[in-house]
């Protein structure tokens, strides 16, 4: 088969389009820790305006990003609520604990990602020496590709308040949330996007998924949050110097990729659709560019290698996850799901018998 390869693993692995390598090469470039790299001081205003806020920090990564806006949150001995599947508690090597000495009380979060209002009321401490001060909540839009309802931002991050906490969200997909909430309402993504940004204190937002960019987010928020997460970062060793070259990337993402991403969410749609029936297998979600299935019980790692053999590459474990973004076409979507019938066709795999694993993963 000389087919190219259909890499559904995650929409970071996408590779930096000719347009967006001719914007890096073009840059005009400077030392940023003096503050003198005008690429990225235009993205970071770029991006502060897009949001909302007053100003924005580039990062290398996100998790450098949420555990600077972390820091900069919170002192020594506070804690921030966050749920239990959280990227910011489960999946940065807990960060905030180790490098901020910040308590993370993590919550239960329900099928769609939701921390419940009366387990976040509970949560919050009294001011009381047995305990940690509860001084910031993080959410995350989306999680898992699920975009938050407004209404429940509104309300938790109004709770918070109320309790004087600060509100940070994890946007590394916050675009896909913007994009997949502006189709749903018949609006201008970047409006929904303020929408969104505007219940937050502070956001991070990825240009090295969806987007596109090799490489860099952003966290953006008030002046004087960022001023504190720019020591942070510094002391997180995330002080570059031409950094122009890939904040062009991400300026150059930011002006041409935002809206495609309502392709990336048509194509999920059209992956979960192709999937749906095949017996041993059964969908569990299909939200913005993300599609999780259940795979018959024992499934899974044969159909992993199975796919790769035929050149499509997921991720999973006990179900598989699919991310769709923009170097996979429709045509690939169909290789693919052609692929995964053509494993539960084959007698050894035949699913009449096999249990379908139901439990999370
Ligand atoms: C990818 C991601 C991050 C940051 O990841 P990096 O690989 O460090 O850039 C943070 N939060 C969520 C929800 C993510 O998906």
């Amino acid at each position: 088969m000389t087919m190219e390869k259909v890499d559904l693993r995650s929409d970071t692995v996408t590779l930096p389009t000719p347009a967006m390598r001719e914007a890096m090469l073009k840059a005009p470039l400077g030392d940023d820790v003096f503050g003198d790299d005008p690429t990225v001081l235009a993205l970071q205003d770029r991006i502060a305006e897009l949001t909302g806020k007053e100003a924005a920090l580039f990062m290398p990564t996100g998790t450098q990003s949420n555990l600077c806006g972390l820091m900069a949150h919170c002192q020594r001995g506070d804690e921030y609520l966050v749920g239990q599947h959280a990227h910011t508690y489960r999946y940065e090597g807990g960060g905030a604990a180790v490098l901020g000495s910040i308590q993370p009380q993590p919550l239960t979060q329900d099928a769609h990602g939701l921390i419940s209002l009366t387990d976040l009321a509970l949560a919050i401490k009294p001011d009381d020496a047995h305990f940690a001060r509860t001084s910031l909540l993080a959410l995350e839009n989306t999680w898992n590709g699920k975009r938050m309802p407004m209404s429940y931002l509104q309300q938790a991050s109004q709770l918070a308040r109320e309790h004087g906490l600060a509100v940070h969200l994890d946007g590394a997909r916050v675009m896909n949330a913007a994009v997949d909430q502006a189709a749903n309402n018949g609006t201008d993504p970047l409006v929904e996007l303020r929408q969104i940004t505007s219940l937050f204190d502070s956001v991070s937002v990825c240009f090295s998924k969806g987007l596109g960019a090799p490489v860099g987010s952003a966290l953006c928020g008030p002046r004087a949050l960022i001023q504190k997460a720019h020591r942070a970062r510094k002391m997180l060793g995330g002080g570059m110097r031409q950094s122009g070259l890939l904040a062009a990337a991400a300026l150059y993402a930011l002006n041409h990729h935002v809206a495609r991403l309502a392709q990336d969410h048509v194509l999920a749609q059209r992956l979960a659709t192709g999937l749906q029936g095949i017996p041993g297998l059964s969908v569990r979600s299909a939200d913005t560019n993300i599609v999780f299935v259940d795979v018959a019980h024992g499934k899974a790692s044969a159909l992993l290698a199975h796919l790769q053999q035929e050149h499509v590459l997921a991720t999973g474990m006990i179900g598989l996850r699919f991310v769709t973004h923009l170097d996979v076409d429709a045509a690939g979507i169909d290789h693919a799901v052609a692929s995964v019938r053509r494993f539960f066709q084959s007698d050894a795999n035949g699913a009449s018998t096999a249990q379908l694993h139901g439990g999370p993963y």
